[in-house]
């Protein structure tokens, strides 16, 4: 393998498209004529200013975001977004969530600090192996929002299709699928995402949100920071940006753009989960512990049942080249994390792996 890089399985931070890297370390002494590198530039320069401005341009391009959307780009990782959300959507103090995993509730406990949150649904009594039906839910009329997270990371659960909202503004979670097939981002009123899961460096998140939802009126104790018009109104530019992560996520629209778009994208990563999912399905030893109609396409947690041969696993993997398979604390087990930067042929070598531990050791 070129560079002797491993395959990298982790959640996140995550492995990235290898020639993105590749052209980020040929400009890091001097991008471009500048005669500097893009952590030293200021944010103000113009060179800067053509970097965020392409970075939207080509997000925009990519997922087809229409015009009465911002693109934002804000710190405070995807996690701040459990707190902004709220604080800046709550009309009437009021919104409904369904509880899927980890980050719904997350996102759920954050919430309550700051209206009355109904959680219309949840998988909590099977472990959060499935999506609940979400076809006619109890919606209170005056609901600020319905709240989901698309694709839970740590337990692997993907919407098949969207809940109905019964016309209320769906906010959504995309973290961990963000970009990795087409999106009508007309059907959503606010999408997020941290970066660091299947774009980029950590430390940013991308907020879609419609135009109309931008709030003049907010509490004047919302620091500036927090309130979504502080960034739409400055494009991204209140305050010093992460100017790094806007870098090199843009580089990775740049390269999706390059390999036919999110449609081709979907159809690698269709493909790759395919490989990793007919291993499980027909494995003695392993099995995948999510419902197959909601099995997410990025993260894939596997167990064998035993947590002693679990922890084997994990150990045998890493020392054969085959890293962060270690399942998350809160649920144990296995994990594979096959973002759109890991390559099919990781997958392929990986669950080689798998079966040649399977039939020395049962
Ligand atoms: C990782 C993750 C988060 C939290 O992201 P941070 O950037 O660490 O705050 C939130 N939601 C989902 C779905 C995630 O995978």
């Amino acid at each position: 393998m070129k560079y002797n890089r491993t395959y990298n399985f982790s959640a996140g931070p995550a492995t990235m498209p290898e020639p993105v890297l590749e052209e980020i370390r040929d400009e890091m002494m001097n991008y471009r004529g500048s005669g500097m590198c893009v952590m030293e530039m200021s944010h103000r320069s113009k060179v800067f200013q053509q970097i965020i401005d392409e970075a939207e341009q080509d997000l925009r391009d990519l997922m087809g975001i229409p015009d009465n959307y911002k693109v934002m780009f804000i710190q405070g990782g995807a996690t701040l977004q459990f707190a902004m959300i709220p604080m800046n959507l709550m009309k009437n103090g009021v919104a409904c969530y369904v509880e899927t995993g980890a980050w719904s509730k997350k996102a759920i406990s954050e919430a309550k600090k700051y209206g009355d949150v109904h959680i219309v649904a949840s998988s909590k009594d099977r472990n959060f192996s499935y999506i609940p039906d979400c076809s006619d839910l109890d919606i209170p009329e005056n609901t600020d929002y319905v709240y989901i997270c698309e694709n839970e990371t740590i337990h692997g659960v993907t919407w098949p299709k969207l809940p109905n909202t019964k016309g209320h503004i769906l906010v959504s979670d995309q973290s961990s699928m963000f970009l990795s097939r087409p999106c009508n981002v007309s059907d959503y009123g606010l999408i997020y995402a941290g970066v660091q899961k299947n774009v980029g460096p950590a430390g940013m998140v991308v907020v879609i949100m419609r135009e109309d939802l931008i709030r003049e009126d907010l509490d004047p104790k919302v620091p500036l920071y927090m309130s979504y018009k502080t960034h739409a109104d400055n494009d991204s530019m209140y305050n010093t940006p992460n100017c790094w992560a806007i870098y090199c996520c843009g580089k990775v629209f740049k390269y999706l753009k390059s390999i036919g778009g999110l449609e081709a994208m979907n159809q690698i990563n269709m493909e790759k989960a395919k490989v990793m999912y007919d291993f499980l399905d027909s494995s003695k030893l392993f099995k995948g512990t999510v419902d197959k109609e909601f099995r997410s396409l990025m993260n894939v947690p596997f167990v064998t049942g035993d947590a002693d041969m679990d922890a084997k696993v994990v150990a045998a993997t890493k020392a054969a080249g085959y890293d962060n398979l270690k399942g998350h604390k809160s649920v144990g087990g296995l994990r594979a994390s096959i973002y759109n930067a890991m390559p099919k042929e990781g997958v392929e070598a990986l669950v080689e792996f798998l079966k040649k531990f399977e039939a020395e050791n049962t």
